[in-house]
C-alpha cells in the first residue's frame, strides 16, 4: 500500500513517515505543498495524509485540484483549527476524514487502515442520509420523514459525525475529541447527556430507532441495530 504524506513541519513529517513505515506501509512524504500537490495529481497513492495549513500550497488547494481531476484517492487531513466549520469545509470538498493536532499516532493508524479498507468512497454529496434522515450538509438542517428537526450546533456536528460513521462505535472520548474538541476522559456525562437529548429529537416518534447505545463502549448510528 501507498500513502503519500504532505506535511511540512520536519518533526511531524519524520514521524509520520517512520511510524506509517513500520506499520508496513510504502511511504512518500512531500513536505511542501508544492511537492504534495504534484505526487498527488501525478501518482498513484493508495491514501494521503495531507496537513492543511501548508505556506505554499495549502492542503485545500490540493484536495480541491484531486477531486476536479476526479481523483478519488482517499484523503485524511490533520487540521490545527479546532473548528467545526474546518473539518466540515474539508469533508465538503471531498475529505473522508480527518484528524484534529495533535494526535496520537495510533489514532492516525486507526483511521488509515479503516479508510483503506474502506476504499476510496467520495464524500462529496451534499446530502448524508440514513433512513428516512436526511442532513442538509450545506443549509446544516436536517429533516426526518420530511419532517425539519431543530438541532443546534453541536447537535448537528454530533449527528453528522454519527452518520458518516453509521455503523461504527464510536467512543465517548472520540466523540468529545471530534465534536467538542476537548478530552472528557472524566466527564463524560456531558456526552451522554448530548446523546440523549439528540436521541429524543431523531428517534422519538419514528422508526427505525436511529441512534444505540452500546453497553460498556459508547454510541452507534445504524438503522437496523437492536440496543444491547
Ligand atoms: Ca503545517
Amino acid at each position: 500500500m501507498r500513502l503519500l504524506v504532505v506535511e511540512d513541519e520536519h518533526k511531524t513529517g519524520n514521524y509520520l513517515q517512520q511510524g506509517l513505515t513500520e506499520a508496513g506501509f510504502q511511504v512518500s512524504l512531500a513536505r511542501n505543498g508544492l511537492d504534495g500537490h504534484h505526487l498527488a495529481m501525478t501518482e498513484d497513492f493508495d491514501l494521503i495524509v495531507l496537513d492543511v495549513m501548508l505556506p505554499d500550497v495549502d492542503g485545500w488547494r490540493i484536495l480541491q485540484s484531486l477531486r476536479e481531476a476526479a481523483r478519488q484517492t482517499p484523503v485524511l487531513f490533520l487540521t490545527a483549527r479546532d473548528s467545526v466549520e474546518d473539518r466540515v469545509k474539508g469533508l465538503e470538498l471531498g475529505a473522508d476524514d480527518y484528524l484534529v493536532k495533535p494526535f496520537a499516532f495510533a489514532e492516525l493508524l486507526a483511521r488509515v487502515r479503516t479508510l483503506l479498507r474502506r476504499g476510496s468512497v467520495p464524500v462529496q454529496s451534499d446530502q448524508l442520509s440514513v433512513a428516512d434522515l436526511m442532513l442538509d450538509m450545506p443549509k446544516r438542517r436536517a429533516t426526518r420523514d420530511g419532517k425539519k428537526i431543530q438541532l443546534s450546533q453541536k447537535e448537528f456536528a454530533l449527528l453528522e459525525l454519527l452518520v458518516r460513521r453509521e455503523g461504527e462505535v464510536l467512543t465517548r472520548s472520540l466523540i468529545a475529541s471530534q465534536v467538542w474538541d476537548m478530552n472528557f476522559d472524566s466527564d463524560t456525562n456531558v456526552i451522554d447527556v448530548a446523546i440523549r437529548r439528540l436521541r429524543a429529537k431523531i428517534d422519538d416518534g419514528f422508526e427505525p430507532k436511529l441512534i444505540h447505545t452500546v453497553r460498556g463502549m459508547g454510541y452507534k448510528l445504524d438503522a437496523e441495530a437492536n440496543d444491547e
